[in-house]
């Protein structure tokens, strides 16, 4: 028996209206993730990758088409969007208090959330005293402690220098694999969604259709994402997904 989708996208096209004219940004994509599922969404920039994000969240109708989510949802973007003037806890308290739910129990969880990924000691400080990276495991926590059953993940290594990009990649993709999140990613780095990701699914230029959908099967699951990096098939899955996006081009 196949387990209801925790979030199911039927047909969905996007046209944008502006003074310019129509953009057609997503042309007709069906995607279905299961919970507990990792999915990467990887295609060139502009193809339409963030629009489908706000399907998702439901910031945006469809033009056509039907999205169909079946849990609460959180969103982290490419810059990590903390408030320079609060202190991390404060910063990490704000989704709750945009969410009107700043509750005993939700705070005693915020403190437990920051103890838990290594920020315990940071919580008086701003976020100009801690790197890029520390930054985006605050608003990774920000987001988690509103419990979201699904994480939408906007590009969110994409500000961070290559070495930091790996350090996170790996302490995000740790944080959501223990927290049991689904998750769903989009990036135009390749190796990135394979080193995280269940599945890939890639899309054409714009406007946006599924090209294709890789499932990625490490032999002998190998843990964190530097480790999926290491593994013999990581360049195969590379190669294959690399020559379907410059064919599309
Ligand atoms: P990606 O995230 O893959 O880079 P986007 O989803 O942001 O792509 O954008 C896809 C296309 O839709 C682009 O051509 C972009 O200019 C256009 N677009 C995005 N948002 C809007 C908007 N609010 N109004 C008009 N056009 C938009
Ligand atoms: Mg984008």
């Amino acid at each position: 028996m196949r387990l209801k989708a925790i979030v199911d996208l039927v047909d969905i096209s996007m046209n944008y209206h502006s003074k310019e004219g129509e953009t057609r940004a997503v042309a007709g994509v069906n995607l279905s993730v299961e919970a507990g599922e990792f999915v990467s969404v990887v295609g060139p920039s502009g193809c339409g990758k963030s629009t489908i994000l706000s399907l998702i969240a439901g910031l945006i109708s469809p033009t056509s088409g039907h999205v169909e989510v079946n849990g609460r949802v959180g969103y982290m973007f490419q810059r990590d969007q903390l408030f320079p003037w609060r202190t991390i806890l404060d910063n990490v308290l704000l989704g709750l208090e945009i969410q009107k739910n700043k509750s005993a129990e939700a705070i005693a969880y915020a403190h437990e959330m920051l103890e838990k990924y290594g920020l315990g000691d940071f919580k008086n400080h701003r976020p100009r005293e801690m790197s890029g990276g520390m930054r985006q495991r605050v608003a990774l926590i920000r987001t988690l402690v509103t419990r979201p059953k699904i994480l939408l993940l906007d590009e969110p290594f994409s500000a961070l220098d290559y070495q930091t990009r790996l350090s996170v990649s790996d302490e995000v993709g740790g944080i959501i694999a223990e927290e049991g999140v689904t998750a769903i990613l989009v990036t135009h780095d390749i190796s990135e969604a394979i080193a995280l990701s269940d599945r890939v699914v890639v899309l054409s230029k714009r406007p946006s259709r599924v090209v294709s959908v890789h499932k990625i099967d490490f032999e002998g699951e190998c843990g964190t994402p530097t480790a999926r990096r290491k593994q013999p098939q990581f360049p195969e899955y590379f190669d294959k997904i690399w020559k379907e996006m410059r064919e599309d081009e």
